[in-house]
């Protein structure tokens, strides 16, 4: 299968993405989701420590092609 820039491919949270990017040797694709995904918890400095989720959208995934 071949795959090109523009086409859509599944984020690794299985949502639809699209290729920005594919390797020279069509073994890694970029691809950007427009959904939300969880990035990392930080804490947030205050009187009490607090942790935070924090979502970001338009996230690029690099996928290995198998
Ligand atoms: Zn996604």
């Amino acid at each position: 299968m071949e795959l090109k820039v523009g086409e859509i491919f599944e984020c690794p949270e299985g949502h639809e993405a699209t290729i920005v990017w594919i390797s020279e040797d069509k073994k890694v694709v970029a691809v950007r989701c427009p959904q939300k995904h969880l990035r990392k918890v930080v804490k947030v400095a205050s009187a009490r420590a607090k942790e935070r989720e924090i979502y970001v959208k338009n996230m690029v995934f690099l996928i290995e092609i198998q």
